[in-house]
């Protein structure tokens, strides 16, 4: 795709969408969400745009009265949203968190797509099913609270939650006791060391926080890592992290978050469009963005 075709395409008949967030221009979903439409033969532009914290509820407003046909939200619009949409799924209501709005006859409804982009590349690509396993998450930031529920909504049978911020992880554990009582949820500092044994005894670590995109890993120490257990890191920028780079030469299965981005755009994608995403050429679209090609 190259701009010049993009710019044939526009005319008065062809819907928008695009993303809010602050910082939002090294967005690889404009390069993926475009390629897709156009795969598709739609008649779709999508677009990033820079909103400051405090201009979410205006720029809302912007997407009913210019027409929008939906827009993704990323951080840190996904919670303080909320209050200016008319409908929230259950999924994004629970977990407090929106990162799709679809515009429906002047009113705004919010999804929450990165519950189901974690899951695909686990349970379809890895068959991973969470179902009674136990998992270690890395972090408990926002990634990490899409994570916890997932994997919890899915039949987990026991999560550890490890954060540098020890009170926030039990933040996050209390409140995902409340929307799944009697679940097993324990806490613990991310530089504990029973948090080795808590990983040797589990078979999915995922990080959640952002250390790896500059070459530092949250786990010093990877022997804890071996066959046996799949490690999923959620940063797509590098593609092989530290952290994964460790864990596969400890013969750990890997999965990279590139694929997270894929999916949670292509269920974007099927929530504006009601057509079935062409999950490759998004794969293809994203790896060139992440690095650096422009499209
Ligand atoms: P967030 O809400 O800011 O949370 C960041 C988490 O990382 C917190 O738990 C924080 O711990 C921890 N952390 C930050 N710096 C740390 C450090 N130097 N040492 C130890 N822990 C540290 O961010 P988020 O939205 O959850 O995103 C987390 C990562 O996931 C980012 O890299 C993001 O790019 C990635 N992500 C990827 C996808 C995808 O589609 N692949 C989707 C969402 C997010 P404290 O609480 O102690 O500060």
């Amino acid at each position: 795709m190259n701009s010049e075709d993009l710019t044939l395409k526009i005319s008065p008949a062809t819907k928008m969408v695009g993303v809010f967030g602050c910082p939002v221009k090294h967005s690889a979903s404009p390069a993926m969400q475009n390629a897709a439409f156009l795969a598709a033969g739609l008649d779709y532009v999508y677009l990033p745009f820079e909103v400051k914290p405090d201009d979410i509820e205006p720029a809302l407003n912007a997407v009913r009265i210019l027409g929008f046909r939906g827009i993704n939200l990323t951080i840190p619009h996904k919670e303080t949203s909320i209050p200016f949409l008319d409908e929230i799924s259950e999924e994004a209501l629970k977990i407090k968190a929106v990162n799709t709005v679809m515009a429906d006859s002047g009113k705004l409804r919010g999804f929450n797509t990165d519950i189901e982009g974690f899951l695909k590349p686990l349970v379809m690509e890895k068959k991973w099913p969470p179902e009674g396993k136990k998992a270690v998450i890395l972090g408990a930031g926002g990634a990490a609270r899409a994570v916890v529920f997932a994997l919890l909504n899915e039949g987990a049978g026991e999560i550890t939650i490890a954060n540098r911020n020890i009170a926030r992880a039990e933040e996050l554990a209390d409140f995902m006791k409340n929307i799944f009582p009697g679940s097993i949820i324990k806490t613990a500092g991310i530089a504990d060391s029973s948090l080795h044994r808590e990983i040797s005894g589990s078979s999915l670590l995922v990080n959640c926080t952002p250390l790896g995109l500059k070459g530092e890993t949250p786990l010093e120490d990877a022997s804890c890592l071996g066959r046996g257990i799949t490690v999923y890191d959620l940063i797509y920028r590098p593609s092989d992290t530290p952290l994964l780079t460790a864990a596969r030469n400890r013969g750990a299965d890997t999965i990279g978050g590139l694929g997270m981005l894929v999916y949670q755009g292509a269920a974007s994608f099927r929530i504006w469009t009601s057509v079935d995403p062409p999950v490759d050429v998004m794969k293809k679209a994203c790896e060139k963005a992440v690095k650096g090609v422009r499209l």
